[in-house]
């Protein structure tokens, strides 16, 4: 029977004998965009993960590089996501920039990436434009997950463009309450979600808490951990970031907190061969 890489990493780290007791997270929001480069390098990056008990992460940056770095440092540890952002700038117009065409068409060549994001969409009518028609064609052609940054109406609009779209919508919808995002995942099955900057909504910083509950134990499969470390801030300050997860993973039922806090990512990103 053939192992995948992913699997032995894990394998090594729960035999570690620090770390044993503390459950193992996949981190499918991560990003080590330039801001960051002169002051964490990819190793202190890696051991931040370690410290914090990250076992592997789904990794996109502005500009590419910095996914490409870090995937060459730990290539058994890190899943690449490729953000069609040359510079920050770009995040804001991407969708409809004709010179970010041969960026984006080379880069996805390359066959280093397993997501496109994350990305943002303000919405549907950012999906009109011949820029997305081609990119949408590369993601299903490549099979590659989409990983937006956009509200319920903008997550409809994608499935209705492909229904073939695997999407990991970013942050369950950054503001979409319970009520929005169950729905949606019973209607699609092919949308996960990570709940970066929903630690605080999770555990009842919007009054949803049980709403919130029924929702994880629901949709168990798809929602995953996520930390966005955007800003340097965030990268510095990461053990606190999954640390606010692991306090609501803890109250769950722990076959679903094993799910959510790395099972699902695994299932998702097993190396495409097997
Ligand atoms: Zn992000």
């Amino acid at each position: 029977m053939r192992i995948s890489s992913f699997l032995l990493a894990f394998f090594v780290w729960m035999e570690s004998p620090a770390l044993a007791q503390e459950l193992p997270i996949f981190d499918t929001h991560f990003h080590y965009s330039s801001g960051s480069w002169d002051v964490f390098s990819p190793d202190a990056v890696l051991k931040k993960m370690q410290a914090a008990g990250v076992m592997g992460a789904l990794v996109s940056s502005t500009p590419d590089e910095g996914t490409q770095r870090l995937l060459k440092a730990a290539p058994e540890r890190i899943v690449g996501g490729f953000r069609p952002y040359r510079k920050s700038g770009d995040l804001s117009r991407w969708y409809q920039d004709p010179e970010l065409v041969p960026y984006v068409e080379s880069r996805l060549a390359q066959n280093r990436h397993r997501s496109f994001g994350e990305i943002h969409l303000y919405s549907a009518e950012n999906l009109e434009t011949p820029e997305m028609a081609r990119y949408l064609k590369l993601i299903v052609g490549q099979g590659l997950y989409i990983q937006p940054h956009a509200d319920a109406a903008v997550v409809r609009a994608l499935f209705t463009k492909d229904p073939n779209l695997k999407i990991i919508w970013a942050h369950a919808g950054f503001s979409e309450p319970p009520s929005v995002i169950g729905p949606m995942m019973d209607r699609y099955p092919n949308l996960w979600a990570d709940l970066s900057y929903r630690a605080g909504h999770i555990t009842g910083g919007d009054g949803l808490e049980p709403e919130w509950r029924k929702l994880r134990i629901r949709h168990a499969d798809r929602f995953m951990i996520g930390s966005d470390t955007w800003t340097v801030d965030r990268l510095q300050e990461y053990q606190g970031l999954i640390g606010e997860h692991r306090e609501w993973l803890k109250y769950l039922p722990p076959a679903v907190t094993e799910k959510i806090a790395y099972k699902n990512a695994m299932k998702l990103f097993k190396p495409k061969h097997e």
